[in-house]
């Protein structure tokens, strides 16, 4: 669906435009209106804000917890129970913390992403939920470090750290519309079992993911579908070292990384290629499935977690393909978990442990920016004069890397929602380049972005002004103090 298709879901009301979840129906013509269910307007009760998070995941927590401790008033909406999104649903190893320095010989190892992101990590650490950033030993000039994490523990510990900043949580929310009053967003419409809400607020971030906010608000946005969605099993009841020594001894390993493992140091914590030639028929039947086999693991008996790609036939925002796409992936899931029990010593009584809980995506809508990063800013490592953090991998390392292990910096207008005065975005729904977005979408660059989006928020709110009205160096002191790093 494009833009102007889903504006035809828009209402008229009064002076402001409420755009939102009405269903026009499919395949009918808008004169047809035996088809279509008027629905009976209503009075939303209002709660004010400063600044309104739609979305509580990778980007989305961080943006709260950075507005929220800039001093505004702030509210985050997510649609599940839980915050941490597709961090805590899709792999568990976090793209990163660091630059590639060991692929560059004489290159100074250096963590390119702190503040709020590496705070988690510390508070993981803490609680033994993560392996902690262990250097690779094979497969360093993809990544040099793994940080893999216990994504319960990840659950809890944001939401703990959300709590602590003084962040509204509406959990089990759904962001269904938006109040526009000419270019500003005045609320967003909410849907819960508390029934419908308006939330208020001077300053928006989307942070959803596929850009809903934006797309009820009327922001410019297409639908790519340029990835394959793909969905993880957590596989119980296996040995990592049996499946380590297993795919050592097909001379099949293409990643090495050691760490802390269900507390214990130098354990193998990652391990996989991606293009084995296992015999037996393993790898064929995996190439079947979609299923990536590189694995991560927190805990001594677990795999965390082996993916299994699929390629839609259109975009993910439809959802009746979606629908027909969750039992698939659930099919191959589980022919993933035959395939460890039939061939990989160790692993006889393999059990799902856990899946993905809906369909996750890589992208949905992309929204049109003031900035757009091109796939040369990326790998040149440009510099702006407005970046608001710096970052270092690409997800198609080792053939494109960013230029001799270094950074390029995030430039604040690339999370401008163009056309709206008063709409951020951060997270895998905006870069338009494919090859761009395989660096911008990565976890850890979507917490930088949260951080960026959620301060400018609260500087936009306590000025009272628009996100393109705040003075960059105001910008720039407030990250610089809380923690985030810039290469001078
Ligand atoms: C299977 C898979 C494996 C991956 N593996 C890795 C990896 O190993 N390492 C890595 O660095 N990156 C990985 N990625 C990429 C990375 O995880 C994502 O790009 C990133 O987490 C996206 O963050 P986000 O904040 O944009 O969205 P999300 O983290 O998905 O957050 C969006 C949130 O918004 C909520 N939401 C959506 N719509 C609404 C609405 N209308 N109202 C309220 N709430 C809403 C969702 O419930 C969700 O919590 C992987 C991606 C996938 C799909």
């Amino acid at each position: 669906m494009n833009r102007r298709e889903f504006s035809k879901r828009s209402l008229i009301l009064g002076a402001g435009i409420i755009t939102g979840s009405q269903k026009i129906g499919m395949g009918n013509t808008e004169s047809d209106n035996s088809n279509y269910y008027e629905e009976p307007l209503k009075k939303l009760p209002i709660r004010n804000f400063d600044v309104v998070v739609a979305g509580g995941g990778t980007s989305g927590v961080v943006a709260a917890i950075a507005a929220a401790r800039q001093g505004a008033k702030t509210a985050l909406i997510e649609a599940k129970g839980y915050t941490g999104g597709t961090v805590t649903e899709g792999g568990t190893a976090l793209h990163s913390f660091y630059n590639l320095w060991k692929a560059f010989p004489g290159v100074t190892k250096r963590q390119v992403v702190r503040g709020i992101p590496a705070e988690i990590i510390d508070r993981l650490v803490k609680v033994g939920g993560t392996t902690g950033h262990c250097e690779m030993e094979r497969g360093y000039e993809y990544d040099s470090v793994c940080t893999a994490i216990d994504t319960e523990f990840y659950k809890l510990i944001t939401m703990e750290m959300l709590d602590e900043a003084g962040v509204f949580m509406a959990l089990n929310t759904l962001v269904v519309g938006a109040i526009k009053d000419g270019a500003r967003i005045k609320g967003v419409i909410t849907e819960s079992r508390s029934g419908r809400e308006a939330f208020y607020a001077k300053c928006f971030i989307d942070c959803t993911g596929y850009g809903d906010l934006a797309a009820h608000a009327g922001a410019e946005y297409t639908e790519p579908n340029d990835h394959a969605v793909c969905n993880s099993v957590g596989i119980g009841n296996v040995c990592m070292d049996r499946y380590y020594d297993y795919l050592k001894s097909h001379n099949a390993i293409g990643q090495l990384g050691r760490g802390m493992r269900s507390g214990k140091p130098n354990q193998v914590i990652r391990v996989g290629n991606e293009s084995v030639r296992l015999p037996d028929g393993f790898s064929e039947e995996a190439g079947k499935i979609g299923m990536s086999m590189i694995t991560t693991s927190v805990h001594d008996n677990y795999l965390m977690f082996i993916k299994c790609n699929l390629k839609l036939p259109v975009s993910p925002t439809d959802r009746d393909t979606v629908s027909k796409a969750e039992l698939t992936i659930r099919k191959n899931m589980a022919r993933a978990v035959e395939l460890f029990k039939k061939y990989v010593p160790g692993c006889e009584n393999a059990f799902m442990a856990r899946t993905s809980p809906r369909l996750c995506i890589r992208r949905g809508r992309l929204i049109t920016c003031d900035y757009d990063i091109t796939h040369e800013d990326v790998i040149e490592g440009r510099h702006f004069n407005d970046d608001v953090f710096v970052y270092g991998f690409h997800d198609m390392a080792p053939s494109l890397q960013i230029k001799d292990g270094g950074t390029y910096g995030f430039p604040y207008k690339a999370l401008c929602v163009k056309g709206i005065d008063n709409l951020l975005a951060s997270g895998m729904l905006i870069t338009s380049a494919r090859r761009a977005h395989l660096s911008t979408r990565n976890t850890v660059c979507c917490m930088g972005q949260g951080q960026a989006t959620g301060t400018a928020a609260a500087l936009c709110s306590v000025k009272n002004c628009g996100i393109r009205d705040i003075r960059y160096t105001d910008l720039y002191e407030a990250l610089k103090k809380s923690g985030v790093y810039f290469e001078s």
